[in-house]
């Protein structure tokens, strides 16, 4: 299921506007189902780069490209940053008929909050793995596997974190990698896949067995199919 990531500029803006957004969406209409990442937080460049608090979630910028989203029925993907949390609730606010998809640890401490308030909030939870960022920047893969070696007591941190709050809100949690990002092309070599995989099976077989599945898969379905 493609969502277009529209980059632009060095990431000196997060996304292309609106009018370039609609260009790129009429080359191949109703290819992609989503937009996103957005990417929101800091992006420090040589020269200066780009601050988070330039580019709230309701930034301008970002308002008119909800509008292309709600035109063309695409879900919105927001990695939103420090400092945007009031932004973040406004936007869930204002467009309740757009469904948003978050991620990334500068939300966590909020989602809960965001989801009893707002229906259209969906988290998808690549945050695992004991905050210990087997996938993290420019890591490598002999990193990665050592990380994961042992991976009992980082379970056990993750449900500490998630259990409570993934059995709350059963169908807006969804499983997740974030494979690629910011991590080298060996993230998606077979074998560091089948780990993360083996990783997320365990995790996911102490839920709650009624949430299992809606966790693992079933939520990603129903969105992306509504
Ligand atoms: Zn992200």
């Amino acid at each position: 299921m493609p969502f277009i990531q529209s980059l632009c500029c060095n990431e000196t803006v997060p996304t292309v506007d609106a009018k370039t957004l609609t260009e790129y969406l009429e080359i191949y209409p109703g290819l992609f189902q989503g937009h996103g990442e957005i990417v929101l937080y800091d992006q420090p460049r040589e020269g200066g780069g780009r601050k988070a608090e330039d580019y709230p979630p309701d930034a301008p910028l970002l308002l008119g490209v909800y509008q292309v989203a709600r035109e063309r029925q695409l879900l919105v993907w927001l990695h939103p940053g420090e400092g945007h949390q009031d932004s973040l609730e406004r936007v869930l606010n204002r467009h309740p008929d757009l469904t948003f998809i978050v991620h990334g640890e500068e939300t966590e401490s909020n989602i809960g909050n965001l989801m009893e308030k707002y229906s259209n909030i969906y988290f998808a939870l690549n945050d695992l793995h004991g905050r210990e960022y087997p996938l993290g920047d420019r890591n490598s893969k002999s990193r990665f596997l050592a990380i994961l070696e042992d991976y009992e007591p980082l379970i056990e941190k993750d449900l500490a974190t998630w259990q409570e709050l993934i059995e709350k809100y059963p169908d807006r949690f969804r499983w997740a990698t974030d494979r690629g990002g910011s991590a080298g092309l060996w993230s998606y070599d077979a074998d560091a896949g089948q780990i993360l995989v083996d990783y997320a099976r365990e995790f996911i077989g102490r839920l709650d067995p009624e949430v299992q599945e809606r966790f693992a898969y079933e939520n990603a379905q129903r969105i992306l199919q509504d």
